[in-house]
């Protein structure tokens, strides 16, 4: 990829970066934005601990595999091994949206999982969404749990700090980010109702196999 074209994914993930922050998935500087560098092991990361409206292009961070930075003069994301290892493990991936919003932070706050209640939480994200096991923010557990409990799935809770979603593009990745949200926000709702029924196992099934193509 030339630089021309790093700089067009640089671009994207500042704007998307704001887009974040402006539905209230994230405040000030948590969570993090990455995409794959297509066909090399390099990913573009948003820098730790700058606020979202405050990121340029240039504070957008290049890095290999093993973390090297490789352009850019800012730190990149503690998050940064998270997205590493769900690159590796998963070459469908191109990109990566990790938010603490407020609806999957409290279902994950209690360990909890979201079940395939809503035809969308299977057909886009491939299931019953799990909670990967604590780990410290920037830790080498939590990036092993996240990429655990996310499987083959498109999002995946993690416990007491909030969620991760990815997609084939950050488009893809974004807007699963937003539906894990509106999700844990109808379980929440429709609990204090009840108890919310699961979709019938076939259509769990038939939901999946269209997820996997
Ligand atoms: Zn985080």
């Amino acid at each position: 990829m030339n630089g021309k074209e790093v700089n067009k994914l640089k671009m994207e993930i500042v704007e998307a970066g704001k887009r974040m922050l402006h539905k209230g998935l994230v405040i000030g500087a948590s969570g993090n934005i990455s995409i794959r560098i297509s066909g090399e092991d390099k990913i573009v990361i948003t820098p730790s601990q700058i606020k979202y409206d405050k990121i340029g292009v240039n504070d957008i961070v290049v890095v290999d595999f093993k973390k090297n930075v490789l352009e850019g003069d800012r730190s990149p994301s503690v998050e940064t091994g998270m997205h590493i290892g769900v690159y590796e493990t998963r070459p469908d991936v191109g990109a990566i949206v990790h938010t603490h919003s407020v609806y999957a932070s409290a279902i994950a706050s209690l360990g909890k999982t979201i079940p395939p209640f809503l035809d969308d939480i299977v057909l886009m994200l491939g299931g019953e969404i799990e909670v990967a096991e604590y780990g410290m923010p920037g830790s080498k557990e939590l990036a092993e749990n996240a990429v655990r409990a996310l499987g083959k799935k498109n999002a995946v809770l993690l416990a007491n700090h909030g969620s991760l979603s990815c997609g084939k593009n950050l488009e893809g990745a974004f807007v699963n980010a937003e539906l894990v949200e509106r999700v844990a926000k109808i379980f929440i709702l429709s609990s204090l109702l009840g108890k919310p029924k699961n979709l019938p196992q076939e259509v769990v099934q038939l939901e999946q196999q269209i997820f996997e193509l």
